[in-house]
Order: structure tokens, then C-alpha cells, then sequence
């Protein structure tokens, strides 16, 4: 585990801050999310070993607003 404070899940290429208060997710495109957000939009699809944000602890309760929303 690197201590830089900013980690990439290889799998999805998302990037991961690590932030007092919660660890910010830094999107290709839109704001920047939580954890959960990352969880509900990208890693619960990936299948693959290796993706950095299954870990329920770190990821901690998934919000209906956590999932994608399409555009009204
Ligand atoms: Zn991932």
C-alpha cells in the first residue's frame, strides 16, 4: 500500500483521494464523488480482482442518490 494519499483502482482508472472525513473520488468527468458513489456507479459492475473499492468498510452505506442518474 503506497501512503501518497491518492490512489488509481487499476481496474476502473478512477482516482481515489484520501481526504479527512471521507475519501473524495476523482471522476473522468463530473464532480468528484464518495467511495460509495464510485461503489454504485463503476466497481459494482466490475467483476475483476484487483479493483480498489470493494471493501465494504471503506466504502460504507450506498445511497439511492449514490447511484447514476441520468440527466432529467
Ligand atoms: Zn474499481
Amino acid at each position: 500500500m503506497s501512503e501518497t494519499g491518492m490512489q488509481t483502482c487499476p481496474v476502473c482508472g478512477v482516482k481515489i483521494l484520501n481526504a479527512v472525513g471521507g475519501d473524495k473520488v476523482l471522476f473522468s468527468s463530473g464532480p468528484p464523488g464518495t467511495r460509495a458513489a464510485l461503489w454504485a456507479k463503476v466497481c459494482q459492475y466490475t467483476q475483476k480482482a484487483g479493483c480498489i473499492n470493494k471493501d465494504k468498510d471503506a466504502i460504507g452505506e450506498v445511497k439511492s442518490t449514490d447511484y447514476y442518474q441520468p440527466n432529467p
